[in-house]
């Protein structure tokens, strides 16, 4: 068996584009992401960067697997997946005990069931709509002027969140606007539109059916606001993988590796 070869896992979603580079023993060697989705030309750019990297590549063979929304898009792919058993495989890989996994990206909420062996059970998706998104709070974090990334931190220091009542992405807009001219402390804002995230992705679960260990993947999982109103909400503890956006990326990975064993053992 050639002992040069690599599997690069590429997920293409509603926002972002992942991709994870393991080696032959399964190791993650790389990983990157490029704030660009699927129709935009962005996938080659990230394999390049990421082979750039690493000069053992250059002679090496990199195998490729593509999940998510925009997966058919990859050229040069061995196989494509969906993204639910590519978040599955990659956060049972990561974490063995989890049970359930809620997973909120740029236009999704998933909630999926895992067996103990890390089979998917059952699993559940939101409506064709941006509540509780990436989207949601795309939109919030401009309409407030605050950075995505920083919107975590600034939940944290409320002490009486707002209550956003409309779910709609484009009435809850409107209603953030009037807690911003009612004088409302940026904080206790941040928390209620987390909270409101939270409460979509909570029904969401709790329709499921919600088994410990919990994990909370995604790009949203970044949000430290987020996760913490969804422990709230669920009143449970829930765990945040290292690298919570590049799951999918990595269960196609980890795929990738597995076909390729069993073909050559
Ligand atoms: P998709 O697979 O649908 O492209 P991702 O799982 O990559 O979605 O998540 C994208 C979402 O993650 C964005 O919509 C954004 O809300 C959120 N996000 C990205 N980076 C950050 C960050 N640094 N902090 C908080 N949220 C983030």
């Amino acid at each position: 068996m050639n002992e040069n070869v690599y599997f690069l896992g590429i997920d293409i979603g509603s926002s972002a584009t992942k991709a994870v580079l393991l080696n032959m023993d399964g190791e993650i060697v790389d990983c990157g992401v490029i704030q660009q989705a699927v129709g935009s030309f962005c996938v080659d750019d990230l394999i390049d960067e990421i082979v750039e990297r690493h000069e053992e590549l250059k002679t090496g063979t990199v195998l490729r697997a593509s999940t998510g929304y925009g997966r058919l898009s990859v050229r040069g792919i061995e196989f494509q997946k969906s993204e639910i058993s590519c978040h599955a495989k990659g956060v049972f890989s990561l974490i063995p005990e989890v049970r359930t996994i809620i997973d909120i990206g740029g236009q999704d909420i998933k909630v999926i069931s895992v067996s103990d062996t890390g089979n998917i059970n059952e699993f559940v998706m939101n409506d064709k709509c941006a509540a509780g998104t990436g989207r949601f709070l795309e939109v919030m974090s401009k309409v407030l002027n605050v950075e995505l990334s920083e919107m975590g931190d600034i939940g944290l220091r409320s002490e009486e969140p707002v209550t956003i009542s409309n779910t709609c992405t484009v009435f809850a807009e409107s209603e953030v606007i009037s807690c911003l001219s009612r004088g409302e402390s940026l904080p206790d804002i941040v928390a209620g539109i987390h909270a409101s995230v939270a409460s979509k992705a909570a029904s969401l679960a709790k329709r499921l059916g919600v088994r410990e260990k919990v994990a909370f993947t995604g790009g949203v999982a970044q949000n430290k606001g987020v996760l913490e109103a969804i422990q709230n909400a669920l009143q449970l503890d829930i765990q945040v993988p290292g690298m919570p956006q590049y799951t999918g990326a990595l269960g196609a990975a980890i795929f990738c590796r597995e076909s390729y064993l069993k073909k050559n053992a």
